[in-house]
């Protein structure tokens, strides 16, 4: 028996005709919603990865545009472009695009961001929003956007055991968290494991939904998975392949060719999580509109 396909392409368009109707009333009153991203230096796979949010953007009806910064910009210079936009009552949603150049921390400059614009969901107050279960924050769009692919796929959640493996704060802490709250979508017991985890395999056997968010190339294997689980892919790794022009080629941190015939879901990858990370950014953009225009 061959798996169902959890199709994040089709999951993300329904989000996204959700999502233009919801310009289309806040245009009606005036507000176009303004999402602006902040790429600092010319990392190829950041430049790819905001032309195609900012192009999906813009078919949504939403106003984006790019402010790249060379690399190295000093500290001060970010944070002051961040406090323009902060400022900037025609943008609504500010998303500083990952990796930042190291000389940068983090943590200053994503907690520089107006928590009502943080539509990436990483500020600190936003996160604890998260952690409090207050509905008020943002949350971070990849691990709301899997738990839109369990919805959205059907997928029983409540009395589940899922084994989230990587503890990483952008996707597996978060996500464990999201999955273990008390609410409908949610409500499963959560393994979170990391390379710290003594048998690993005798433990993601045992989960109903598995999630593959560490960042290893095609790292679960059939071995790894109880028959019928539903298996979410999020990794995005580069595999070096010489057949490739690129030299290399993209796969997530599961091995889809040898699970597909013994789990009873999965996302393919591309077209699973990828696509849904981006509706949630501009479904959360709606709604900082939304929000800072009421
Ligand atoms: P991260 O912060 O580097 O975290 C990786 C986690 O995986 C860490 O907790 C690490 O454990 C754990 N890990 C590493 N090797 C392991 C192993 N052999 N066994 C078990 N756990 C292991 O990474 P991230 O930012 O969360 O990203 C994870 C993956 O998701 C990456 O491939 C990234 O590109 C992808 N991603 C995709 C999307 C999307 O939209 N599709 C969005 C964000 C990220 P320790 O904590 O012990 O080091």
């Amino acid at each position: 028996m061959s798996a169902k396909i959890l199709d994040g392409e089709a999951f993300a368009g329904r989000i996204h005709r959700e999502t233009s109707a919801r310009v289309e009333k806040l245009k009606a009153q005036g507000v176009i919603p303004g999402l602006v991203f902040i790429r600092v230096g010319e990392d190829p796979a950041s430049r790819a990865y905001v032309s195609r949010k900012e192009k999906q953007a813009q078919e949504v009806g939403i106003a984006s545009r790019t402010r790249v910064l060379p690399e190295p910009t000093p500290l001060d210079s970010l944070l002051k472009e961040i406090d323009a936009l902060n400022a900037d009552p025609k943008v609504h949603g500010i998303l500083i695009q990952s990796p930042l150049p190291s000389a940068l921390p983090n943590d200053l400059v994503y907690a520089r961001v107006a928590p009502a614009k943080d539509v990436d969901g990483f500020h600190p107050l936003n996160f604890g929003k998260l952690l409090l279960g207050d509905p008020t924050g943002f949350l971070p769009c990849t691990p709301a956007g899997i738990l839109e692919i369990l919805r959205l796929g059907e997928i029983p959640t409540a009395g589940k055991h899922a084994v989230v493996v990587g503890r990483g704060q952008i996707v597996g802490r978060p996500l464990a968290l999201l999955l273990a709250r008390k609410s409908p979508g949610a409500d499963c017991t959560v393994t979170l494991a990391h390379s710290r985890t003594a048998q690993l395999p005798e433990i993601t056997r045992q989960a109903d939904i598995l999630v593959g968010a560490l960042g290893r190339p095609l790292f679960l294997k059939k071995e790894h998975v109880k028959p019928g689980a539903t298996v979410i892919d999020v990794g995005v790794n580069r595999l070096s392949d010489p057949a490739n022009p690129r030299g290399y080629r993209l796969v997530g941190d599961v091995d889809f060719e040898s699970i597909k015939s013994v789990a009873g879901a999965i996302t393919p990858n591309p077209g699973g999580v990828g696509p849904m990370t981006i509706a949630l950014l501009l479904s959360n953009t709606v709604r900082a509109a939304e929000d800072l225009s009421r």
